[in-house]
């Protein structure tokens, strides 16, 4: 069972269009697995729908108040003109055969040690680099180009982990398949789980998992030897 989830300020963020691509498509893997947050997704969408028209509305109330009957007279105009562009649109998009050909985009599979997981819908069209491989971790890095922020497919293997660490920046996982846990419990899949730089975390997985992993900043390992490591925190960076 799905037990976390984005923020209420995450997906206001979202159904503005406000978010970079790696955040927006981690809400979408979420939402297609958590009815919870399709409804307030849902609802927000609602709301901002209604809030832009009541935005439309008054401006048109403001048009009215006007005493210069010009500025009015071109505003007719000027909705003629869109209400005709707004018609032939319509018919274009109508009688075009393109629509009919919409075609659904086909499911994506990766493969890691043996094992083949499909992905969401949502990466389907999306580019993956080479997967490359540390003890009991493999990461496959996506093709967003977003500068700083670098999302992976992260997967471990069973019996595997990632040492002790912390972030300067913040580390969002979705959990595609299979479990991991850390101090704070066990985490399933569809969970979404965001944290900032104050977190140090061990995530372990008994029996295997694979992650959707957005994050701004190398991980910094924080214990003994652990510091060692430092240049794997960059791998899964
Ligand atoms: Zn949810």
């Amino acid at each position: 069972m799905i037990k976390h989830h984005p923020k209420f300020e995450l997906l206001e963020a979202f159904v503005n269009g406000d978010l970079p691509a790696s955040l927006s498509i981690a809400i979408t893997i979420h939402a297609d697995m958590c009815p919870l947050c399709q409804q307030k997704i849902l609802q927000l969408t609602e709301q901002v729908a209604e809030q832009s028209f009541e935005e439309d509305v008054i401006s048109l109330d403001n048009l009215d108040n006007l005493d210069s009957s010009s500025h009015f007279d071109i505003s007719i105009d000027d909705d003629l003109e869109s209400d005709a562009l707004f018609d032939s649109m319509i018919s274009n998009i109508t009688f075009s055969e393109d629509v009919a050909e919409v075609v659904k985009p086909t499911d994506k599979s990766v493969t890691f040690k043996d094992k083949t997981y499909v992905l969401p819908t949502v990466l389907s069209n999306i580019g993956f680099g080479k997967t490359a491989n540390v003890g009991k971790l493999s990461r496959s890095r996506l093709q967003l180009n977003e500068d700083e922020i670098h999302t992976n497919l992260l997967h471990i293997n069973a019996g595997g982990g990632v040492p002790a660490h912390t972030h300067k920046g913040f580390e969002l996982t979705v959990l595609l398949d299979g479990s991991f846990t850390d101090h704070e419990g066990e985490y399933n899949k569809g969970d979404f789980i965001m944290l900032d730089g104050t977190f140090t975390h061990t995530p372990v997985s008994e029996n295997g998992c694979l992650c959707y992993t957005v994050a701004n900043d190398a991980l910094h390992f924080t214990q003994g030897i652990n510091k060692l490591l430092n240049p794997i925190g960059s791998f899964i960076y």
